[in-house]
């Protein structure tokens, strides 16, 4: 936050303000973007109708009157002179601007038109006069304490003490091509928009570039990739996976046969595998990764599957126990031993370990393996392209499979993951039930009380997502919803679970739930993804309307994990025709799709959550045009080794990927 420092009057309430935005740096304020603008556009007076929107801007004529209305709501009255004649404006619950609304004062404000009182109820007031070209005003996303006025002086003071210290990362060259305006200009623009035109040209320079330092990453990889090829061949034996599959309690499904196939050729062949397994929640995906380590293991390697949380660690690592017999797993996770880590060390190094499980930690800390193989990441879209890169720098050039449970459009898939190649598993194991999902709302709690109450006196689990508000109540809020449910269900164990808990309670927490100590478990979004408690039959989400409808999905994907029939409750404010697709069907791929439709890609695939992916100004869906030039330009870089003579590039490129 140092550079932070060089704009005046940046005090340590406001920082720990701009924390709660996400911006630490200089170049986090700048780039900052104006989610929407507000175009003002003065009214004519004379061609309104009674309640019609207006803008309107003029004097202030009388100090500004507060009075309460109703129980917990204020209103600001006051009289605005125009050109044409006087307004009364009122505002509701604005009482933190009364002093900023001074007699003599100019304004614009924006609100209903009352023709017959000759008044405006405002819902927006600016501090400036309309010109007689229409204004665009960048409306930011901002926090409580920090209002948009400060905000946006504090983005222009910013913007002009760095001038000369944006880094533009579009090539020379390419930026001739396109004759893109240069990135400070755009920046200015896009913050202070005069022009329609400028403002479309700066967006699509500024969008361009964060999308072709994105394709340069996996471009970059994909070509490392192609060019590791050595010492690959694995010589994996057929008739002991063929005859491990035989002690199954189930079949495996014809794609989950399909993937084993399409990895047992990558992994016999000369060629490093860098695969991914796309398949929905509950498609089986682990099986299928647990059959290629056995592979492995009896060919004389030894495999290291990384997971996101450590619960997801241990999930995995019974599930392990349980199948293999004779193969020798550990378990690699923050919160064992130091001693009992040092011994695993030891262990792995001297290849008294098949398979080690554990968290990210697993290739980031100094382990070192006797004769690594394989190195399998679950979950995938939680990793980033960073992660990505670095799985192969440890002086072992294992091959890769990593697992992903967000269904993304084929050719979105094949370009963001353009470094790796793709295994669909789209066909769910065939003795499972549809979930049933029930649409209710707020008014609904009572019958929802009692769907609820049905399953948990078959001793079925159930888990409830809280509602969601602002990040701070988050724990207030899931602790009332406890309360509430335990004078429901007075007789049953309830849990929670919310972001601000430590990993060790939340583990805590887990491992009750999973051994059926809690039947409730109350939490906000934070449950943990794969987690697989096949007694749980019950998913409640409150203000579903709220989620995206592939999170929503993801969420879902927490019941329905055995034969047992399951249930989801989404409960929203009011009737939502948008909910209603989660009702008519379970295909991940086909709600992805919807929600594209209906949200773009806001947040895309419930993908958000992995860094680099979390775009600024960009969109996927969107912006797809600019994406594919941006992967050509960016691999043309690449293949002219013309990398070189970006420095700036090389940089950003070495912060997520190591560079040979
Ligand atoms: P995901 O793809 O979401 O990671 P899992 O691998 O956790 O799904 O599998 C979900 C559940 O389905 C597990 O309990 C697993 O044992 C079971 N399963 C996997 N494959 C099959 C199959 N072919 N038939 C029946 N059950 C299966
Ligand atoms: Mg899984």
């Amino acid at each position: 936050m140092e550079d932070m420092d060089l704009i005046k009057g940046i005090g340590s309430r406001t920082k720990e303000y701009l924390k709660k935005l996400e911006i630490y740096n200089l170049n986090d304020l700048i780039t900052h973007y104006p989610f929407r603008y507000e175009i003002l556009k003065r009214s004519n007076i004379d061609e309104l109708n009674n309640g019609d929107k207006i803008i309107i801007d003029g004097m202030v004529e009388t100090t500004p009157v507060l009075s309460r209305f109703k129980r917990n709501m204020n209103v600001m009255r006051f009289n605005l002179s125009t050109t044409k004649n006087l307004l009364k404006v009122s505002i509701f619950n604005r009482a933190f601007l009364q002093r900023y609304i001074t007699i003599g004062k100019s304004i614009t404000v924006v609100g209903k038109y009352d023709l017959l009182k000759n008044s405006i109820t405002a819902s927006d007031i600016y501090f400036m006069k309309l010109t007689d070209t229409p204004t665009m005003l960048p409306i930011y996303k901002t926090t409580t304490g920090l209002n948009r006025k400060n905000l946006s002086n504090i983005i222009k003071s910013g913007l002009s003490i760095s001038k000369n210290k944006v880094i533009d990362y579009i090539p020379d060259y390419i930026s001739d091509q396109y004759s893109f305006l240069n990135k400070y200009e755009s920046l200015l623009v896009i913050h202070d928009p005069k022009d329609v035109g400028l403002l479309k040209k700066s967006l699509i320079r500024l969008k361009y570039e964060e999308l072709f330092l994105f394709m340069l990453k996996i471009n970059y990889l994909k070509l490392k990739n192609s060019s590791d090829t050595s010492g690959c061949n694995r010589n994996v034996d057929i008739s002991i996976i063929k005859n491990f599959i035989e002690t199954l309690p189930f079949e495996l499904t014809v794609d989950q046969k399909k993937v084993i196939k399409e990895i047992i050729n990558d992994l016999n062949s000369g060629k490093r595998m860098n695969r991914l397994i796309q398949g929905d929640v509950g498609s089986g995906k682990t099986i299928v990764a647990l059959i290629s380590c056995l592979g492995m293991i009896k060919s004389g390697y030894q495999c290291a599957i990384m997971v996101p949380t450590e619960i997801l660690a241990k999930q995995h690592y019974e599930n392990v126990v349980k199948l293999f017999k004779g193969v020798k797993v550990d378990l690699l996770i923050g919160s064992i031993k130091k001693k009992e880590k040092e011994q695993i060390y030891k262990k792995l190094e001297n290849n008294e370990i098949d398979i080690i499980i554990g968290t990210h930690a697993l290739i980031q800390e100094d382990v070192k393996f006797n004769n690594l193989g394989l190195v399998v990441t679950d979950e995938q879209h939680r990793f980033g392209v960073h992660q990505r890169g670095n799985l192969k720098n440890k002086g072992e050039l294992p091959d890769v499979l990593y697992m992903s449970a967000t269904p993304i459009p084929r050719t979105y898939a094949l370009t963001i993951y353009g470094d790796m190649d793709i295994s669909t598993i789209k066909t769910v194991p065939k003795d499972k039930k549809e979930i049933i999902t029930y649409l209710k709302t707020n008014k609904d709690i009572k019958d929802v009380l009692l769907i609820i109450k049905r399953e948990l006196d078959k001793n079925h689990q159930v888990y409830v997502v809280a509602p969601l508000i602002e990040d701070d109540k988050e724990k207030n809020n899931v602790n009332k919803l406890k309360r509430q449910y335990e004078i429901a269900f007075k007789s049953f164990n309830i849990g929670v679970l919310h972001g601000k808990m430590k990993q060790k309670e939340k583990d805590e927490i887990m491992d009750k739930f999973l051994k059926n100590e809690i039947n409730i478990l109350i939490s906000t979004t934070v449950i943990e993804v794969g987690i697989d408690v096949s007694n749980a039959t019950m998913m409640v989400i409150y203000d579903a309307e709220k989620f995206g409808l592939s999170t929503l999905h993801q969420l879902r994907g927490r019941v329905g994990r055995s034969t047992l029939q399951s249930y989801c409750i989404l409960i929203s404010k009011t009737e939502s025709e948008r909910l209603k697709i989660m009702t008519e069907t379970s295909d991940g791929f086909e709600i992805s799709e919807a929600d594209f439709k209906l949200r773009g890609s806001g947040d895309l695939f419930g993908i958000k959550q992995s860094g680099d992916m979390n775009f600024k100004i960009a969109d996927f869906k969107k912006d797809f045009k600019i994406l594919m030039q941006a992967k050509e330009e960016s691999m043309k870089l690449l293949e002219d080794k013309k990398i070189n003579d970006y420095p700036e590039i090389k940089k950003e490129l070495r912060k997520s990927i190591n560079l040979d």
